[in-house]
């Protein structure tokens, strides 16, 4: 494990306004691994997963990206990343998935998946057209190029917004929540697609609340409690013989 991480997040502190609720989290994510953040709603798992990839601020801590750690001015609550092209390199490079899907309604499911490595990496139209194409077969959908977002199922909508994710060509995906939206038939097509790019050794960051896949397919699991970690390790261990009074306590609450 000499090799640099992918991300690294160090002692991270993050704070809104008085309420602390990251209290000094550090996480190394290396190329291919996927590492999954569990815990209850409100311990912090989606604030972790937003402060890594710089759409929110935090006080104090590093964040470090394939061993370039972030360039900050200001300390504390003024605290905020120095250099735009550095955020604008780390942001692309991490690309998030969400619960919500977030497509643009007004653009096709192509023009979705097109219109980030078009506008912001200004990459070659038709390049990026080949390739999105690629990517939406890659993810079982490639007859729903030229459908709207709204005509899609949400199994089908979030599938599109993986096959968004990866034309970024990014060194990692983080996903926050990527089946709570679904239902449960729906849950499982996008769980197939994300075991598929764990298989092929992408790195992910994968914020979940499906157990079962976070065994499945993780090499490590961190399970948090109010901004801190409890306990983690292999996801054997984690799930086989959890230490923790609380992890116990919340494993027994999610089955
Ligand atoms: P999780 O994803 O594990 O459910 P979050 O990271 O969303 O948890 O939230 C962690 C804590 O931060 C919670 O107490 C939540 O209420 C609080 N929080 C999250 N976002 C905001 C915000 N924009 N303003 C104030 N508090 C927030
Ligand atoms: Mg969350």
């Amino acid at each position: 494990m000499s090799a640099t991480p992918v991300l690294e997040i160090r002692n991270l502190h993050k704070a809104y306004g008085a309420l602390e609720v990251i209290k000094g989290v550090s996480i190394a994510a290396h190329k291919g691994d996927v590492v999954s953040l569990i815990g209850s709603s409100g311990s912090g798992k989606s604030t972790i997963l937003r402060c890594a990839n710089l759409l929110e601020d935090s006080q104090q801590g590093d964040i470090l990206f394939q061993g370039e750690p972030v360039k900050w001015r200001g300390h504390g609550h003024n605290r905020r990343p120095a250099d735009g092209s550095q955020v604008l390199r780390i942001r692309t490079n991490l690309s998030m998935v969400f619960q919500q899907f977030n497509l643009w309604s007004h653009l096709t499911i192509l023009q979705n998946v097109m219109e980030a490595p078009v506008t912001v990496l200004g990459r070659d139209k038709h390049e990026v057209e080949a390739s999105a194409r690629r990517y939406l077969d890659k993810v079982g959908i490639g007859d729903k190029c030229d459908a709207w977002p709204a005509q899609l199922s949400g199994g089908q909508q979030q599938r599109a917004a993986i096959a968004r994710a990866l034309a970024m060509e990014p060194q990692a995906l983080l996903f926050d929540e990527p089946t709570s939206a679904l239902d449960p038939e729906l849950e499982q097509e996008v769980v197939k697609v994300i075991k598929d790019l764990a298989a092929e050794g992408r790195t992910m960051m994968i914020v979940t609340h499906d157990m079962k896949m976070a065994h499945d397919v993780s090499d490590h699991v961190i399970f948090l409690h109010e901004g801190l970690i409890e306990e983690e390790g292999a996801p054997e261990v984690l799930f086989g013989q959890p230490k923790s009074e609380r992890l116990r306590g919340f494993l027994s609450s999610t089955v």
